[in-house]
């Protein structure tokens, strides 16, 4: 995945495209294309053998000019610190474009989840907040869940953080558990913001999502909740893959049966509603939306000219590499950039942050209202940004959120 560097390259490259167009000051631009802090922590743990390991955390509050650092923690044995860095980047713009004030920063723990077992897995949880607790916490930098990891996760961060402070402090991190200071609605909103946006592109391009063919690449949170929230408005997903394999069914497939079908084997792979598919083959598919939501680089220059979606909706942080991206954009397929597709989850997360804070939690309607709004502000922006900069939505997006931060940046002033 993050091979030689090349993902924050990556970030790097959309970053420059919009800061031309923008004419941003070359002074912004230096501060805006550093990491502000990197942090690295080795975490030993006791396995269920009785041995040792020590496993390497990090954490990257990329830019909190506008607040907090906000971004959630993956574990995933390809974690590094350049796509740590480069995800950590994406928060801060995903934030400024979703108008929310946060910051951006990403954390992860080069480990494989599935091999370890339950107190494993909280150990190194645990380890890893004690290594970083200076750093964390409501009004510096406040986690939450991203590639394997979830509520449960949350709850044992939110746990250790407030042990080591002394009070329970459930601001310090959002996707936990409703119990215990989450948020209504937290769990589907990074999928709830992929309909919309996609919704919305459909509108824009003046074609009805009623009946649209949609194919999904991943069905974990935002996978799932995408395909399901996409049937609801009346979509018909006919393709899905994941990590194992996949599935296909031309007339619909089943997408209540599928998350009850994952939940018991822990893959799509084998599910009875369909024809087996192989991942390269989905994109292959005549779809009129594509919705990346697994990892990194999963669009390129490979498989890009075989694509024939009209619409892709980045559920994934970078699923398209920048030479992809390109090659889509001048065909007109119309590419919602991740940082404004799956921007949803992350302005939940916010809700959950302020209803934290105010100790007063809201109805779930109400948390879906404030979304769609934020959600419909945010594509709009984007779309506007566009068409006056005749640009694609990704560097349309940047240019949104760039110059958001940029503003607050020469406000602030230099210190020192
Ligand atoms: N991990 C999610 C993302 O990439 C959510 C981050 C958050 O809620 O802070 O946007």
């Amino acid at each position: 995945m993050a091979a030689g560097g090349n993902i924050f390259n990556a970030m790097l490259q959309e970053f420059d495209g919009a800061a031309r167009l923008l004419g941003l000051d070359p002074g912004i631009w230096k501060i805006l294309t550093h990491p502000k802090r990197q942090i690295t922590v080795s975490c030993p743990i006791q396995m269920d053998n009785g041995q040792i390991e020590v496993f390497t955390g990090y954490r990257v509050q990329y830019n909190i000019t506008l607040g907090p650092a906000k971004g959630g923690i993956r574990y995933h044995p390809d974690v590094s610190l350049d796509e740590v860095t480069a995800l950590a980047a994406w928060m801060t713009w995903k934030c400024a474009v979703a108008h929310i004030p946060f910051g951006g920063g990403k954390g992860g723990i080069i480990c494989d989840p599935t091999q370890m077992s339950r107190r494993e897995l909280e150990a190194l949880t645990r380890r890893y907040v004690a290594e970083i607790v200076d750093a964390i916490g409501p009004d510096k930098d406040v986690p939450a869940p991203d590639v394997n990891t979830n509520d449960q996760i949350m709850a044992w961060i939110m746990d250790t953080y407030s042990m080591h402070v002394g009070y329970t402090a459930t601001a310090v991190v959002t996707g936990k558990p409703i119990e215990m200071g989450g948020s209504l609605g937290r769990r589907e909103a990074t999928g709830r913001g992929v309909m919309i946006t996609t919704r919305e592109a459909a509108k824009h391009l003046k074609f009805d999502i009623k009946g649209a063919t949609v194919a999904v690449q991943g069905f974990g949170n935002v996978g799932s909740v995408s395909a399901d929230l996409l049937t609801k408005i009346g979509a018909r997903v006919i393709a899905v893959t994941d990590w194992k394999g996949g599935v296909y069914n031309k007339a619909g497939l089943d997408i209540t049966k599928m998350i009850d079908f994952a939940k018991q084997h822990k893959t799509i792979d084998g599910f009875p509603g369909g024809e087996p598919l192989e991942n390269n083959d989905l994109f292959k598919l005549d779809v009129d939306v594509l919705v990346p939501a697994a990892l990194e680089n999963q669009i390129t220059m490979e498989n890009a000219p075989t694509i024939k979606a009209k619409v892709i909706a980045e559920g994934a942080n970078g699923p398209t590499t920048p030479d992809a991206h390109k090659h889509l954009h001048d065909r007109g397929v119309f590419v919602i950039p991740d940082i404004l597709a799956n921007a949803g989850g992350v302005t939940t997360s916010y809700f959950e942050w302020v209803q934290d804070r105010h100790g007063y939690f809201w109805e779930e309607e109400e948390v879906n209202k404030r979304l769609e709004a934020k959600m419909m502000e945010a594509f709009d922006d984007v779309l506007q940004t566009s068409i006056r900069y005749k640009t694609d939505l990704r560097t349309a997006a940047y240019i949104v959120a760039i110059n958001r931060v940029a503003t607050v940046t020469r406000m602030r002033g230099m210190y020192a």
